[in-house]
């Protein structure tokens, strides 16, 4: 096996999407090899036995951890700024393991209402059944009534960099703080953003979330997800995660801070979850991966141009109602976007279509170069209506939480060239009144 080395470049983001992970050696191949094997040799069993006990770094078996995968993972924990990370076969997989990782039956944890539609479910109807309470933060709650959603089994705080679809920008300070003074981690779902537009360690966040499905990918190929770990929380000090401070039974009593220190989150989350769940990614799909993040900060640069010049055409469009894109000037997260995106988005927009539902069908149904899909955040432009799709098992009350109305399109402005996409645009939208 080919040991990764530890992450220590200052290089600039774009460079790391590029240079980070695989680092071949003299006559090695120089393009990330896909190590398609379950199992590692070794040469005895007294060292096995000490990867079994975490006492030796090594690969045993690729549910736990694989060197394809691993090369990717260093790659994301340096683009994130984070101690290390975890892949997982998809998004949803890695939230669950997010919170599994330090929640129990009978604890809770505090929750943004604007997240992704299948994390409110996974959240709210399947963590239920485990004993797992979640306390969502809606609109218009004050600082009071938010830290008034924590007790002593509170034990972590969550939210979306950028959410999807409602486009929300999360005040990531504001609540890092909130966390903080109860004793528990902010973790970030950060896939909307990427560490491109947003770091969120850099702003107090403890753990971030990818779905690397959407842009990291970029390509639409493969489903995956990403647990980062900052290293910063202090869980000892917490006082309250005795699944990390005290002794693993189920490793002959390792104990995770101490045995791991600033690693302790994601190292249980792989040798106690991934090894127990088995939610683990294919070295084919981190092959496939890794070809996304090389390109990364360059597509994210075309998504924000692009779909910046798309926002403001709608904006000025009589056929257009309102249009939601943080990175205009008209936007009331305005100033968030300049604080946590440096002024840019992705390119993800909603809009209403003036005429409401019918309007926004005869709209979507009119496009020719952006086609209908289920995904967002790809290379491709593509449309979407999350309310008779992506979101139809939420409430009308979860929906209105979550930012949703029944004429909200939600559009995802591709790379192609951007005249292309707004002509196809301005022909559909002359056909709907
Ligand atoms: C898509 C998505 C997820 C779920 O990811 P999968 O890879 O589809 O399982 C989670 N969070 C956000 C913000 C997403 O967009």
């Amino acid at each position: 096996m080919k040991a990764v080395t530890p992450m220590n470049s200052n290089y600039k983001i774009e460079t790391k999407c590029i240079q980070e992970g695989w680092k071949p050696e003299n006559g090695e191949a120089r393009v990330l090899p896909i190590f398609q094997s379950t199992t590692y040799k070794y040469e005895s069993g007294e060292h096995l036995g000490k990867l079994f006990d975490l006492e030796a770094d090594g690969h045993m078996y690729t549910r736990i951890s694989n060197p394809t995968v691993a090369c990717v993972e260093e790659k994301i924990a340096s683009l994130e700024g984070g101690v290390g990370a975890m892949m997982l076969s998809s998004g949803q997989a890695a939230s669950m393991s997010a919170v599994l990782n330090i929640a129990n039956s009978g604890d809770n944890f505090v929750c943004s209402a604007a997240i992704y539609g299948g994390t409110t479910n996974l959240f709210a109807v399947t963590f239920k059944r485990l004993g797992i309470e979640v306390r969502f933060v809606t609109p218009g709650m004050t600082d009071d009534d938010i830290h008034a959603l924590f007790d002593d089994r509170t034990r972590l705080v969550f939210g979306e960099t950028i959410a999807n679809p409602a486009l929300d920008v999360f005040d990531i300070e504001h609540f890092a703080g909130i966390a903080h003074s109860h004793n528990v981690p902010l973790v970030i779902d950060n896939t909307f953003a990427t560490p491109i537009l947003c770091r969120p360690f850099e702003f107090g966040a403890d753990i971030v979330v990818h779905s690397t499905t959407k842009y990291m990918d970029g390509h639409a190929t493969v489903v995956g997800g990403v647990i980062v770990d900052g290293g910063k929380f202090d869980w000892e000090a917490a006082g309250k995660y005795p699944e990390l401070c005290t002794p693993d039974e189920s490793y002959h009593g390792v104990v995770y801070t101490k045995q791991f220190g600033a690693a302790a989150y994601i190292t249980k989350a792989r040798v106690q979850l991934l090894r127990d769940m088995g939610n683990s990614p294919q070295p084919m799909a981190a092959f496939l991966l890794n070809m996304g993040l090389e390109t990364l900060a360059l597509r994210m640069e075309r998504h924000s141009d692009n779909a910046l010049a798309v926002a403001k055409y709608l904006e000025a469009h009589p056929n257009v109602s309102w249009v939601n894109y943080p990175a205009l000037e008209s936007s009331s997260d305005y100033e968030k976007c300049k604080k946590y995106l440096g002024g840019r988005s992705c390119g993800v927009i909603s809009f209403g279509v003036r005429g409401g539902r019918s309007a926004a069908m005869k709209f979507m149904n009119s496009l020719e170069l952006a086609s209908i899909v289920v995904h967002v955040a790809d290379a491709r432009t593509s449309v979407l209506h999350p309310a008779s799709t992506t979101h139809r098992q939420l409430t009308d009350e979860q929906l209105v939480n979550a930012g949703i109305g029944a004429d909200l399109v939600r559009l995802s402005v591709g790379i192609e060239n951007v005249s292309d996409i707004i002509a196809d645009i301005d022909n559909a939208l002359s056909k709907v009144n």
